[in-house]
């Protein structure tokens, strides 16, 4: 499709496997902090309530009720209060941790490399992420993602989270791109595919769970590289 000449494209659960990189780290997280010791039994217990509140102050955090400092701590502290574990030191201390190393980890999605590759033959790539600006620059960089992007916009550098209109507006004015240019791929209906509706973008949702849905995209793909065939 020669139309197109930008491809945005979220970071996580997109191209750098969020899920997986986070799994391991809270794994390395429980044996360093010996989180046995202090009566959870088994880490799989501890990583499926740490996510189920990471989502929640995640949720919070997009609507602005949560700072990024409070967001980094809480969730660990809250994950702690579960276990009848009340520690602020420790919750700060692990929060730090996840923070410092999460980043270092560099699995990612299944075909990343080799769509990016043929997208940058073809088009100017920019990513719009929602994470922190300092987390996602060294995701980036770790994961050599870095040479395939022109321009990474975070919420943080645009002043609004996806799904608002405005950060794809600001993306949009950044990097010159034209509104019936540019396509937008993302993992996530809320953010990206609605994101990219509420300005008119095109959008590719990539979806490997295979959720139902009604947003009208451009492509539903459940592998990275059924991309190829599409733009
Ligand atoms: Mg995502």
């Amino acid at each position: 499709m020669k139309i197109f000449k930008h491809i945005f494209l979220d970071l996580d659960r997109t191209l750098w496997d969020f899920e997986e990189n986070s799994r391991q780290e809270l794994e390395s997280i429980f044996k360093k902090f010996k989180l046995h010791q202090l009566g959870i039994s088994l880490s799989n217990e501890f990583i499926k309530i740490y996510k189920s509140i990471n989502e929640e102050c995640w949720a919070l955090y997009r609507l602005n009720k949560l700072s990024k400092e409070d967001l980094r701590s809480v969730r660990f502290l809250k994950t702690l209060e579960y276990f009848g574990i009340s520690d602020h030191i420790l919750a700060e201390q692990i929060g730090q941790e996840y923070v410092n190393n999460s980043a270092k980890r560099t699995i990612l999605i299944e075909g990343c490399h080799e769509l990016l590759i043929y997208l940058k033959n073809k088009y100017q790539l920019h990513i719009i992420t929602n994470g922190f600006q300092e987390v996602q620059v060294e995701k980036m960089s770790n994961s050599k993602l870095t040479p395939y992007f022109e321009k990474m916009i975070t919420s943080e550098s645009a002043g609004f989270k996806k799904p608002r209109k405005e950060i794809f507006s600001y993306s949009l004015k950044l990097t010159g791109a034209k509104l019936s240019e540019s396509v937008m791929i993302g993992d996530d209906l809320q953010t990206d595919i609605k994101g990219a509706i509420n300005i008119g973008m095109k959008s590719i949702y990539f979806n490997p769970n295979r959720k139902n849905h009604s947003f009208n995209v451009l492509a539903d793909v459940q592998n990275l590289l059924e991309i190829k065939s599409i733009l």
